[in-house]
């Protein structure tokens, strides 16, 4: 989305065809996988504020439900393509796979700005969204999530319309839920979460104690936030973020040397994780140019925003001292970008395990609507730790043993399960 240039659905499809040559995929099972199964394009009509109506366009893909009903999030952008799209829900299909969830992948997107929408005109965009796609999502069949931009409320909103139009209680529709509504506790926390728990893994695999570390972060969002927490309750320090200023239309990066101070960060941040530049500088911040969260001398890099940010262009100027990569975002890493990284040994870990953990977290959420029966936080959180720590362990362990870097260790795993999972049922 950063580059307009940028075919995100194109890169997908090479990190799978790789993997499908590899597996000695036949053509049947390749075309199926390669491809998402249906999509869905529409427009929203919305009465704005100032009475005009506008169009916004929508988009679900469900890119495979061979495992089980299509999982994935929902983003606002003003970006959105229906080609990051359908890589996003290929995506959610290796997630859900590598931790071996019983879900599909899918993923949905409205092109708009929320930074330039009222509450109200967010309700309603929410509500069009499910009334043009109710037919064919709902808990057995494709449940939404939230992603960039969206929240808690969004889904609450695109719930309760997909409730008013089937008229009966469905809470496993839609994951992500306000607590209180159906929503779990922990989900908050549970992307970032989920990332700093395969970091802790993959530094135990290097033998490097977390207290002994420090981090660069690409983005301030929800999963950029709790990630920085938990990391920094492990003993890390975390020099640096980055973050969109919506004015400039352009990230800058705030660093300070001696560790950033979290909720001193969040009290200068608004909604969308946009820091305030003139609060931070008085703070003590340094405000660099934003892509300069990749050139700093830390052992862990966190990329927490959109896909295409580590690129051929830039991936050199990764420090020496960098020892893991931890994709909190999904598709941060392009394929050209990967292949430096795995000859500098650095270890990846790769978006479809590392930020696993909002999906999981969300197939727990369904799992506590089914039972109408709520977990306490630390009984989510610890079931999270556990679920995660198992993929990660299952795609270490395979990348050892074949010598695979660590993407193409996960990929197998997922795509053999897919693949698997088609077959059995017949499809190829
Ligand atoms: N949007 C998140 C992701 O990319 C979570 C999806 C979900 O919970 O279904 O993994």
């Amino acid at each position: 989305m950063s580059d307009s240039s940028f075919n995100a659905f194109e890169m997908a499809q090479a990190q799978f065809d790789r993997i499908a040559d590899l597996l000695e995929l036949d053509s049947g099972t390749r075309d199926l996988l390669r491809n998402p199964m249906r999509e869905y394009h529409f427009n929203i009509p919305v009465r704005m504020d100032d009475n005009t109506v506008k169009v916004f366009q929508g988009f679900r893909v469900q890119h495979n439900d061979a495992r089980g009903p299509g999982k994935g999030g929902i983003r606002f952008h003003p970006m959105e393509t229906i080609n990051t799209v359908r890589a996003l829900s290929m995506w959610m299909t290796w997630k859900c796979a590598t931790v071996d969830i019983p879900l599909g992948g899918s993923k949905g997107g409205v092109i708009c700005d929320p930074h330039n929408l009222s509450q109200r005109e967010q309700e309603l965009i929410c509500r069009g969204w499910v009334r043009q796609i109710a037919r064919d999502i709902g808990p057995l069949r494709d449940i939404p999530a939230p992603d960039i931009m969206t929240n808690a409320q969004h889904m609450l909103w695109m719930l309760d319309e997909y409730e008013t139009i089937h008229g009966a209680k469905f809470p496993g529709t839609i994951t992500g839920k306000p607590l209180g509504m159906g929503g779990s506790l922990g989900r908050t926390e549970a992307t970032g979460f989920g990332v700093v728990y395969t970091i802790r893994e993959a530094l135990k695999v290097l033998g490097i104690d977390p207290g002994t570390t420090s981090a660069a972060v690409q983005g301030f969002g929800n999963v950029a936030q709790y990630a920085i927490k938990l990391y920094q309750q492990l003993g890390g320090k975390v020099v640096c973020v980055s973050s969109w200023d919506q004015a400039e239309q352009t990230s800058f990066t705030f660093r300070k040397l001696d560790g950033i101070n979290l909720d001193e960060l969040l009290g200068i941040t608004n909604r969308f994780g946009g820091i305030n530049k003139t609060k931070a500088a008085e703070l003590g911040y340094d405000v660099l140019n934003g892509d300069e969260w990749i050139d700093q001398d830390v052992e862990i890099l966190i990329p927490a925003a959109l896909e295409n940010q580590i690129t051929g262009d830039n991936v050199n100027r990764i420090a020496n001292q960098v020892k893991i990569i931890a994709e909190g975002a999904n598709g941060p890493t392009t394929p050209e970008a990967d292949e430096v990284i795995n000859e500098r040994g650095i270890y990846m870990i790769p978006d479809t395990l590392a930020n696993a953990g909002g999906v999981t977290c969300s197939y727990f959420e369904q799992v506590q609507c089914n039972m109408n029966y709520y977990w306490s936080k630390e009984e989510a959180l610890t079931k999270l730790d556990q679920q995660m720590t198992s993929g990660f362990t299952s795609v270490n362990d395979l990348s050892r043993k074949k010598k695979l870097p660590m993407r193409d260790a996960a990929y197998v795993i997922a795509v053999n399960r897919v693949a698997n999972a088609c077959r059995d049922r017949g499809w190829v």
